[in-house]
């Protein structure tokens, strides 16, 4: 049985996939299994709706499924805002139809949340390999200016046509393979807190993400080409930590501190030259901080780990209310410092405990990681090949900026990763002085 195939068990929201060359003129046969005498609506945006949108439209008509008339979003300038849901919502409570999304990132989460409001299950017909949304439980929607999680389904069915990811901009298939890239540091961040006894790992979830993963990604010239095998592998990879999201409720088997970076830089509005720039390319300069704050991990001696000197710099809780307080002030989130690392907070003795845990297991530990990590040099070789952003530069960051969300990432969320480790050590401003140093990886001057 195939990955996606053994997956799909374990899935309880989406009961079909169907990724392969040519496998576009199945759409109709998998509606009408999925959703049997049940008339349609295709979602799309002007895009989407000339390059397979009509297809599907006309496909469905030849086949005697019923169908109200496409809605095409005609904004030039959509993204997954919640205005746009509210407008969805509105022409599907017209009707009981199933809507199918045709699209991707934006399209597939701006369907998956109205229609999930509108009480009816959906279908998904992807366009472009960019991002692992589509078969996740939730949706990212910006609501009140910030971006949002919410809870909702994942689609029910779901169609990839190689061919048509193959011929997606190739900035979009970068961004797919730097957000599945980027399933590597937070596995590597998973087998922190397992080990550290902060979370443990859940084998089911682990496997359908973590197994393969490395093979999935060994073609990052074939992936930007848009061979055939690497594009299927690239999107196997993505639907599957779709899937392992679904089975675990949560986002920790595909996200870890990488993905931080990405969402305190949405909360702070960043835009390059005025624009948003993708999720994937957030998180491909993400990946590669945390994979060098990883490889500098590695070369220390945990070992001999000095716990009275990690012990000092531990704040007590007054002193973490106060610093979590004062890190965000005037931005618009300023709660959420305190709201999140007091969830994760640990007195004195439990770090005491903690720290004992790393040094007596650090020899173990390291070797667990150093096999996942796929070092910094090669990640960035590999990530710079398929045409994701490689430098904070690409993406509007500055390195000051870059050493800054170092610090300030794991206040934003109570997830436990190489950050918090970094931190519990007292090492994070020894390492963060060593990138950015005149020989450092970026060096600030
Ligand atoms: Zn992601």
């Amino acid at each position: 049985m195939s990955k996606v195939a053994t997956a799909l068990k374990s899935a309880n929201e989406t009961k079909s996939l169907i990724i392969g060359q040519d496998v576009l003129q199945q759409a109709f046969i998998v509606f009408k299994e999925q959703f049997p005498g049940k008339k349609a609506i295709i979602v799309a945006d002007q895009t989407t709706y000339g390059i397979v949108g009509e297809t599907i439209l006309k496909q469905f008509e030849s086949n005697g499924i019923k169908q109200e008339p496409a809605f095409v979003y005609s904004d030039p300038e959509l993204y997954a805002e919640y205005k746009y849901v509210e407008e969805l919502v509105a022409a599907l409570e017209q009707h009981q139809a199933i809507p199918v999304a045709v699209g991707s990132g934006t399209i597939n989460d701006l369907t998956k949340l109205a229609a999930h409001l509108t009480n009816r299950p959906y279908m998904c017909v992807a366009t472009a390999a960019s991002m692992d949304g589509y078969t996740a439980f939730g949706a990212s929607i910006t609501a009140n200016g910030a971006k949002q999680t919410f809870n909702c389904p994942a689609p029910q069915a779901c169609v990839a046509d190689v061919d048509i990811l193959s011929a997606a901009p190739t900035e979009m298939t970068a961004a797919g393979y730097a957000d599945l890239f980027a399933k590597i540091t937070a596995g590597a961040d998973w087998i922190l807190a397992d080990a550290l006894r902060v979370e443990a790992i859940d084998q089911t979830a682990w496997s359908i993400v973590q197994d393969g993963l490395h093979e999935a990604l060994s073609d990052p010239e074939g992936t930007k080409n848009g061979h055939a095998q690497a594009v299927t592998q690239l999107t196997e990879g993505l639907m599957l930590g779709g899937f392992a999201m679904q089975w675990s409720k949560s986002s920790r088997p595909a996200s870890g501190a990488e993905h931080q970076f990405s969402h305190l830089w949405n909360m702070e509005h960043h835009l390059k030259n005025g624009e948003h720039v993708s999720h994937g390319f957030q998180v491909s300069v993400g990946t590669l901080a945390i994979t060098a704050l990883y490889d500098l991990l590695l070369k220390t001696d945990l070992e001999n780990l000095d716990i009275q000197a990690a012990f000092k710099q531990w704040p007590t809780e007054e002193e973490l209310k106060k610093q979590s307080l004062a890190i965000f002030k005037g931005t618009d989130f300023p709660e959420i410092g305190w709201q999140e690392t007091s969830a994760k907070y640990i007195n004195h003795q439990e770090l005491e405990k903690q720290l004992q845990t790393l040094k007596h297991n650090w020899q173990e530990i390291k070797q667990r990681l150093a096999k996942q990590i796929v070092p910094f040099v090669e990640a960035k070789s590999r990530l710079a090949i398929v045409g994701a952003p490689t430098e904070p530069e690409h993406i509007g960051i500055s390195r000051e900026r870059l050493k800054e969300t170092f610090v300030r990432a794991q206040y934003i969320r109570r997830r436990f990763t190489v950050l918090d480790l970094a931190v519990r050590t007292g090492y994070l401003d020894q390492w963060l002085d060593q990138l950015f140093a005149k020989d450092g990886i970026w060096p600030i001057n």
